[in-house]
């Protein structure tokens, strides 16, 4: 199979300086989906300089806001064109089921046209009273330059997206680095891109792995911003290499997210079928490997056992298979390095005491799962305890503890007994206890009587270790602007601060 173009700096597509490649593979049977390029430090500096020298030249930030948001909207229209093919891409890169892909293609559109819409409605500055008619007091925006964009494999276009369609729209050019496990997406997006018209040299890809591509664009002095989205370990070096340079720093990191269940959201059968619903979507969703998977189900005493032996009955029903295949829910893990992590967790929660209630295995191959896919049967763990490793670490894979509580005091100092702060969730018929709970709970998004719903208008990230700054909504745009103050002085005379 011949490498298809994957690095595009400059306004080119170009393979990598080393000739050097990498195979894609499909995880549902480790096939070779797809041949890339595999840059390295040579690739990334190119690319690096590149997006500065666009940069410099002022023609993408001086170029009017109603023609940047104008893109941002031909993108919109461009992802939307290829959407079968792009959910079908994304479907076989991920592993994650068509219905997905989809659902991936239609948020990542809704993200660029809010995020057109966010920069065209931004007001030119905001005048500050300097409580004298002899100064003028502005504060306007700008872009903040080079940015180096690094992403996971999970949501891949979508995690990318969320750094793209901000950054262009506050004028920055940049640098993309997709997962070098799936990066088939992000290249078809840097391609829209092009067709939509974008100046060379503003959006620059280039595919490989964390060290040397991340690292170098992390350390890079030419690079002014890096946004990342990863894992908790990768995250803390990317700050380390950007701090000799003082790079602005957002990271968006991972989570585990606990799912408090009141037995009054069980009281009765639509509420219990609602709660046992969302529980099973918040933790087995994409196999879990979601930044805000509700992997860590908190759950009232008094109705553990109707609760959990109706969940393992449905997790139990789950069709596993190929993403692609009609009727299947739930795909491969992305990578045979995330079925051996899943399986090593399972081994160490019951080293520890954990119940398997349902999964703890790899399924039976059949039609849909070939035997060198990388499949993991949903998982649920009873008798779960705080002190656990498999409660205390992100999983990533499709495992759901379970512990209990008897007082809404003991629910909440478990929900928040976690170093990471992403996500949470409270289910309860009760609207005032629900909010008073939701206002405990020390993370970036929490829902009530809900899972995993998030808009484009609202800021997404972290508390703890779970990341620093926040993509999405006004601050998502905030992040790729600099903030400038420019007081001129009407009617100038000398201070006379000293004598001389
Ligand atoms: P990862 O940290 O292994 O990799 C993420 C990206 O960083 C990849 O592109 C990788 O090549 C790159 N990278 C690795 N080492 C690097 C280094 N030293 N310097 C620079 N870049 C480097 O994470 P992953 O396994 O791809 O993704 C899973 C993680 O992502 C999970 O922890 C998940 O919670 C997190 N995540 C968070 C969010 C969020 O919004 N908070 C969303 C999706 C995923």
């Amino acid at each position: 199979m011949s490498a298809i173009e994957s690095m595009y700096i400059g306004g080119q597509w170009r393979p990598a300086a080393s000739g050097t490649t990498r195979e894609i593979l499909d995880p549902a049977d480790a096939t070779v989906l797809a041949v890339v390029s595999e840059g390295g430090v040579e690739d990334t500096d190119a690319a690096v300089e590149a997006a500065r020298r666009a940069f410099d030249s002022g023609t993408w930030p001086n170029t009017p806001t109603a023609e940047r948001a104008a893109l941002l909207r031909r993108t919109a229209d461009l992802l939307q064109r290829d959407r079968e093919e792009i959910a079908l891409i994304e479907s076989r890169d991920t592993g994650k089921t068509l219905e997905e892909g989809r659902v991936d293609v239609d948020d990542v559109t809704a993200a660029f046209r809010y995020f057109a819409d966010l920069v065209t409605n931004a007001s030119g500055g905001r005048v500050v009273d300097a409580g004298s008619p002899d100064v003028h007091s502005v504060v306007v925006h700008e872009p903040v330059g080079v940015c180096a964009l690094i992403t996971p494999w999970n949501y891949p276009l979508l995690q990318a997206s969320w750094k793209i369609a901000p950054a262009l729209a506050a004028g920055n050019t940049f640098v993309v680095k997709p997962s070098e496990i799936t990066p088939l997406s992000t290249v078809h997006l840097v391609r829209l891109l092009a067709e939509a018209g974008l100046p060379e040299g503003v959006a620059n890809l280039v595919t490989g792995a964390g060290d040397p591509v991340g690292a170098r664009m992390s350390s890079h002095p030419a690079v002014d911003l890096v946004s990342f989205t990863g894992g908790l370990a990768s995250g803390t070096k990317v700050a380390a290499a950007a701090a000799p340079t003082v790079k602005k720093v957002a990271l968006e990191l991972g989570g585990k997210n606990p799912n408090v269940v009141f037995a009054d959201a069980c009281a009765t059968e639509e509420r219990f079928d609602t709660a046992v619903d969302q529980a099973l979507n918040a933790a087995f969703i994409h196999s879990g490997q979601v930044c805000s998977a509700g992997g860590r189900l908190i759950l009232e005493e008094s109705v553990h056992d109707r609760f959990v032996t109706e969940l393992v009955r449905r997790a139990r029903r789950i069709r596993l298979g190929r993403g692609t295949e009609p009727g299947v829910e739930c795909g491969p893990l992305a990578s045979q390095q995330q079925l051996d992590k899943t399986e090593d967790y399972v081994a160490s929660a019951l080293a520890e005491g954990a119940v398997v209630r349902c999964g703890g295995k790899r399924p039976e191959p059949s039609e849909v799962r070939p035997a060198t896919g990388y499949f993991y049967e949903p998982t649920v763990l009873d008798h779960c305890r705080r002190d656990m490793r498999v409660v205390r670490e992100e999983t990533f894979g499709p495992i759901l503890t379970v512990e209990t509580f008897r007082t809404e005091d003991e629910a909440v100092a478990l929900a928040n007994d976690t170093e990471y702060g992403l996500a949470g969730a409270v289910f309860s018929a009760d609207t005032a206890r629900a909010r008073r709970v939701a206002a405990r709970l020390r993370h970036g998004t929490v829902w009530i009587n809900d899972f995993h719903p998030y808009l484009p208008q609202a800021e997404w990230g972290g508390f703890g270790t779970s990341g620093v700054g926040r993509e999405l909504g006004p601050s998502g745009l905030d992040e790729y602007r600099e903030t400038k103050h420019v007081y001129e002085n009407l009617r100038p005379a000398p201070v006379r601060w000293f004598a001389g």
